[in-house]
Parts: structure tokens; sequence; C-alpha cells
């Protein structure tokens, strides 16, 4: 049987694709991709957000990003981690917001199926927001509290 270079992994294929950094024959797994560790460990990575125009230019204005009103992975402020996967993700289009956003202590989830989890759930189990895996367009980064995020930009498309 043909097994792939990544450490850890159980499915039987040939070569594993790290959904983070697009290796193809990748020898670790999304959840170990060397990329998010550097996002992790420096405590701030850089995000971006797709949204309708209008409420690019409130974001624009009022420089304050709020948890969204329902999701997968609980009422957060969504993030790609590249422009371009904001295209698939975004549920509205026209505005991109690029942001800071400060977490140091991740959880990693795949495809989450958790919309109650809230910051203060999160703070309990010993984190302070979520990476979620498993999707083609990439990991999402979730944060739950509008003073984690710093917008840098707000552009129309
Ligand atoms: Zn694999
Ligand atoms: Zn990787």
């Amino acid at each position: 049987m043909p097994r792939c270079k990544a450490a850890g992994c159980t499915k039987n294929h040939a070569k594993h694709y790290c959904r983070v950094c697009h290796t193809k024959d990748s020898d670790h797994c999304a959840m170990n991709c060397p990329v998010l560790q550097a996002l992790c460990t420096s405590g701030r990575c850089v995000g971006y957000h797709q949204t309708s125009s209008a409420h690019g230019q409130q974001i624009s204005q009022s420089r304050v990003m709020r948890p969204s009103s329902s999701g997968a992975a609980g009422r957060g402020i969504y993030f790609a981690i590249r422009p371009n996967e904001t295209q698939r993700k975004a549920h509205n289009h026209g505005c991109m917001v690029t942001a800071e956003i400060f977490m140091s202590r991740p959880k990693h989830v795949y495809r989450a199926n958790s919309p109650n989890v809230t910051y203060e759930s999160l703070a309990a189990e010993g984190y302070d927001g979520v990476i979620v895996h498993g999707f083609m367009s990439g990991v999402e980064v979730v944060v739950y509290r509008s003073e984690q995020v710093r917008v840098i930009s707000v552009q129309n498309m």
C-alpha cells in the first residue's frame, strides 16, 4: 500500500496535500503545518475577510470588526490566511478587510460543528481562538472578541 510522507497520517494515499501551505507531497498534516505554527507562536497574524461594500464601509469608519450572529465555530470573527481564499468562504463579496489578529493559543478543530463556542468557553479550555481545518478553501482563523482584531485596511474590490 502506498503511504504518504506525512507523520501521523492514517489515510491510505500515496501523497499528502497540505491545505495550509499547498504542498502536494507534504511530509506533515495540516494541523502540524510549519506555516500555521509560525502564526501561532508569534501570537499575531494577518487575516483576510471579504464582505459586502456596505459592511466594509462600516468597518472602515468604525475600525471595529464584530462577531458574526452565527457560524460553524460559533459567534466569531472569521478570517482566511490568504486573500484569494476568501472568495469561496465569504457570504458577501465586494470588499476586502485586512486585519491583524491577536491569538496565541488556538484550538485546532476539523470542520467545526460547534456553534455554541464562546470566548469564555474556549478560555476555560485554555484557548483564545480556533483554527478550522478540512476545507478545500483553506483554514479559517476564528476569534471571538473585537479587541483581538486590529483593522489594517478595507478595500473595495
Ligand atoms: Zn496522508
Ligand atoms: Zn503545510
